[in-house]
């Protein structure tokens, strides 16, 4: 039996859970309720002082057997956490004690400290990557709060905490029976920030949070034949903290998919379907391009085009990046055969056509039986259709097989 189940319930476990369940669980949290992922709600940095708080406590077997006998009274300072959130949760994370370190943004190895890196994913059409274009992004970043130049209060307002000389942290005892314990906890008077403000010289823009947020709209050049993950960034755009560098901002392309051209570096790809005459006998098909131009293209009698036939236009694909050359366009050709309703006068085609290919002849003494085709009973279709498949070379039943996928594509 637990006296009290509070920090329990802060971490959202039951009171037997494991070390296994709080670390899990203490780490969901505070992945979500970071103040760096929460930057307009501030209600978020209170619920994760509480996570850490709570985590530190029971994390600690000596601790956690005190608070489940005692409850929090039976700790010292309230139950004071030995450790600033936020070092707990670098420590926990590994890291400088940035967000970002562990999001694969922000904070350098060395150097000046600089304030996380904002990333994003800006996506883009094939159209817009073809012309070129300008997106007016907007995002929500902190910046220094013009109110009191990232003090918090008024000039000379702020202070060094006295109750724990500016460290934050604070040692306290208590006597627990025969034993004194002692205890590393934040400090109480100023909440681990090691500073004050009074009340009334406290900035009114900011309430002391030195920062504020403010909209921000970038402007991101999306140039011609731009490649997909290709990174933009913005240097010093990023949020603003007293005392460090800015945060970059970085946008990363992503292209849309197209529902009439893949893209392959800079050569677009195009399935056209077409009628057996035209394969045969010529004409002209019609492609929209990306810029509003649409290609027609001629199909030359006599040539004749054969199922799944790849051509190409040369100079019609993509720009390329920071080029003015132009990649090609691919064609495929998916052939579509007429229905048996739709032939006429089917003898003419051997005036046009080669001769049937000679067939192996049976041996002079061989019996020889007749036979017609019927159409498959639509029930036995699968077992045909897989028959066919496993047992197919070479003539045909394959490509009748893709062309119906194609075209319902
Ligand atoms: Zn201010
Ligand atoms: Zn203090």
């Amino acid at each position: 039996m637990v006296k009290d189940t509070k920090l329990y319930d802060v971490l959202g476990v039951p009171p037997t859970a494991t070390e296994a369940q709080l670390k899990t669980a203490y780490k969901k949290g505070a992945l979500k309720y970071h103040p760096d992922k929460n930057a307009s709600n501030p209600e978020a940095a209170d619920k994760f002082k509480e996570l850490s708080h709570a985590y530190e406590i029971l994390s600690d077997q000596q601790k956690r057997q005190v608070y489940d006998q005692y409850g929090e009274e039976g700790l010292e300072g309230g139950g004071g956490a030995g450790m600033n959130a936020e070092d707990l949760f670098a420590q926990f994370f590994g890291g400088g004690g940035a967000f970002g370190g562990m999001f694969g943004g922000g904070m350098r190895e060395s150097g000046p400290k600089k304030a996380r890196t904002i990333n994003h994913v800006h996506k883009v059409s094939l159209e817009d990557i073809y012309r070129g274009k300008v997106s007016k992004l907007a995002l929500q970043k902190s910046v220094i709060c013009p109110g009191c130049d990232g003090r918090g209060g008024k000039e000379g307002a702020v202070r060094q905490c006295t109750g724990c000389n500016g460290t934050g942290m604070k040692t306290m005892m208590r006597q627990m029976g025969p034993m004194i314990q002692r205890f590393q906890t934040v400090c109480p008077d100023c909440q681990g920030e090691g500073e004050m403000i009074r009340e009334k010289d406290r900035c009114k823009k900011c309430n002391g949070k030195k920062t504020i947020v403010e909209r921000k709209v970038l402007h991101v050049h999306v140039d011609k034949g731009v490649k997909n993950g290709h990174k933009i960034e913005f240097r010093g755009e990023g949020d603003q903290m007293p005392g460090v560098l800015p945060g970059d901002v970085v946008f990363e392309i992503e292209q849309k998919p197209h529902p009439r051209f893949q893209r392959r570096d800079d050569d677009l790809f195009y399935h056209a379907e077409i009628d057996l005459l035209t394969a045969l006998a010529g004409g002209t098909i019609n492609i929209e391009h990306l810029d509003d131009r649409w290609l027609s293209v001629n199909i030359a009698p006599g040539e004749p085009i054969t199922p799944g036939a790849i051509k190409v236009i040369k100079g019609q694909g993509m720009p390329s990046f920071r080029h003015h050359d132009f990649g090609n366009l691919y064609i495929q050709f998916d052939v579509k055969f007429p229905q048996a309703s739709e032939l006429q006068n089917v003898h003419l085609l051997e005036q046009v056509l080669p001769p049937r290919q000679q067939q192996v002849q049976p041996p002079p003494d061989s019996m020889v039986e007749d036979f017609g085709l019927e159409d498959v009973d639509p029930s036995q279709n699968a077992r045909a259709h897989g028959a066919a498949y496993e047992d197919e070379d070479e003539d045909g039943v394959p490509q009748g097989a893709e062309r119906v996928q194609c075209a319902s594509q």
